[in-house]
């Protein structure tokens, strides 16, 4: 049985001490839950004052991003160290704000979950399309492309154990726009058949694939009834407490 795993990606949100205090409600908020994996993902700025507040509770913490190097002249950019030391549990890989606007690729995505799983931190690594590569057919492809261009080189027991998909179709994403619970389900069952044909049906069976786009209460029970999706990647809905609480009860 795969655990539900919902992450809120706070992107570029949030001053330091209006993400304390997010973190604290969601602590609070979550207490009981068991069931569900619970991973907040902070700024970089937040991060180690977030996973202070977190220290002891079932809420795990999440980082938007590393660079692949180990250190040196990188402005603008954390290594895999750094936040290791704080105790991250997560790093999101790939998102595809920075696939559009900072030269993300699916070469640097494998160089970043590679560097990551080396330091023994798991991944959320993000794919999907654009609505023109809906609209044009290539979804498949798309898809394929990106999942075999992260994962190559990734061990078979990494894989099994320490790395979770984000499908986020990107016209989905802040729109409002959610896919229906039938679009979501058919691309998830389509990414769980290519990691049936990388690393067999144990692994493919294992590992987690969460839904990612305009995910909310109102509609997260629909998404997460789907036989192949195992989650959320949570954004404007992450923001609040009570909204995230929403979706993690829907689980
Ligand atoms: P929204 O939930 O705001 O659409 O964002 C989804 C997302 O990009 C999470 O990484």
């Amino acid at each position: 049985m795969r655990q539900y795993i919902i992450a809120g990606n706070w992107k570029m949100n949030k001053t330091v001490s209006e993400s304390v205090q997010l973190a604290s409600d969601i602590v609070a908020a979550v207490k009981d839950v068991k069931k569900t994996e619970v991973v907040i993902a902070p700024t970089y700025l937040a991060a180690a004052k977030v996973a202070d507040v977190i220290k002891g509770s079932n809420v795990k913490l999440a980082i938007q991003d590393i660079h692949w190097k180990d250190q040196g002249a990188f402005t603008g950019k954390v290594s895999v160290d750094m936040v290791k030391e704080i105790g991250a549990d997560y790093i999101i890989i790939g998102h595809s704000e920075q696939r559009q606007y900072f030269h993300e690729t699916d070469e640097t995505v494998n160089l970043k979950v590679k560097k990551t799983l080396a330091a023994g931190i798991k991944v959320i690594i993000c794919i999907g399309e654009t609505l023109e590569q809906r609209e044009t057919g290539v979804l498949k492809e798309v898809l394929g492309l990106q999942i075999k261009g992260a994962l190559a080189g990734v061990s078979a027991e990494d894989a099994d154990k320490n790395v979770v998909l984000a499908y986020e179709p990107v016209w989905a994403i802040g729109t409002g726009k959610t896919a229906t619970d039938e679009q979501a389900e058919e691309v998830h069952a389509y990414i769980r058949s290519l990691i049936k044909e990388i690393y067999g049906e144990k692994i493919a069976e294992d590992m987690r694939i969460q839904y990612g786009g305009s995910m909310k209460g109102a509609n997260a029970a629909g998404l997460l009834a789907q036989k192949d999706i195992d989650g959320g990647l949570i954004g404007g809905a992450g923001l609040k407490a009570d909204t995230f609480k929403a979706i993690i009860d829907a689980a």
